[in-house]
């Protein structure tokens, strides 16, 4: 049973800007979360980050430079002991429309699907309404963590119950591991693996689709990305060049008809496949 963690990038991992993360040295990890990463890659997650990048859209950098950006991330996530198994990015503005721009759920899918887990299994962490959205419309065991937009987030009162919350991701992780090994598997979401060890997500309505009570998902995205600007000419589907990332794929999957919109980027230095039996 694969176990898949789903982060977020800005606000959950490295700290949030004025604007856009253009650079490498723009990338600065939040306190404890690359420690964070490392702990759950040590208790045998598959640690992956859904990001949405409107500026490859307008331009304002490009794919050499958002892969020069997440080589830092990985960089530092594998110099904390830790490992990010890949990186799904949307390339899109909201005004294109996609699947795969949070808040819809088409890069966390293409996650799951790749990696062959179970959504009610899989764990996705984020700090905005999008983030959330994402993460409860695909199934996910959802978490906010306050760093970033989260506070902001939960002040808006409109956080569904069915999210847990953390202080940050290191705080999070921290909850999500003494959880694991605290709680026995609940059952009834996913049909039984044998795996005594899984968890549920800390919470038993993970599986359940949202209940709308967040902002309607394309106002909220659009205000984030700073609304109506003119994309020309905008990348589509998946930007990253292949580079034989053996994890692609690995699921047997149902999903075969689902076209790639996530711009699923594998990552450079990807080791042999580790899929668990
Ligand atoms: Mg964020
Ligand atoms: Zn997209």
């Amino acid at each position: 049973m694969v176990k898949l963690v789903i982060l977020d990038r800005e606000g959950v991992i490295n700290r949030a800007v004025e604007g856009y993360v253009l650079g490498p040295e723009q990338f600065e990890p939040l306190p404890g979360s690359l420690e964070a990463i490392a702990r759950l890659h040590h208790a045998g997650y598959r640690v992956a980050v859904a990001t949405n990048q409107a500026p490859l859209s307008r331009g304002l950098f490009d794919m050499a430079m958002l892969n020069a950006i997440h080589q830092r991330m990985c960089r530092l996530a594998e110099a904390a002991g830790g490992r990010i198994d890949a990186i799904a990015i949307c390339p899109h503005s909201p005004e294109q429309d996609c699947n795969c721009r949070k808040p819809r759920p088409g890069m966390l899918l293409e996650l799951i699907d790749r990696f062959g887990a179970v959504a009610a299994q899989t764990i996705m962490i984020g700090d905005t309404p999008a983030d959330v959205l994402a993460g409860l419309a695909a199934g996910c065991s959802t978490w906010l963590v306050r760093s970033g937009h989260g506070q902001a987030t939960i002040d808006s009162g409109q956080l569904p119950s069915q999210v847990a919350v953390g202080k940050d991701l290191a705080d999070a992780v921290q909850q999500l591991l003494t959880e694991h090994a605290a709680r026995p598997p609940e059952g009834g979401l996913a049909p039984p693996r044998g795996d005594s060890a899984q968890r549920e997500g800390g919470s038993e309505h993970a599986a359940r689709p949202p209940e709308g009570v967040l902002a309607p998902p394309r106002g909220d995205s659009a205000q984030r990305e700073g609304g109506s600007e003119h994309a020309a000419r905008p990348p589509e589907g998946v930007l990253a060049p292949p580079r034989g990332d053996s994890a692609q794929r690995e699921g047997g999957s149902d999903h075969a008809a689902r076209p790639p919109e996530g711009g699923l980027a594998p990552l450079p230095a990807s080791p042999a496949d580790r899929t668990s039996p």
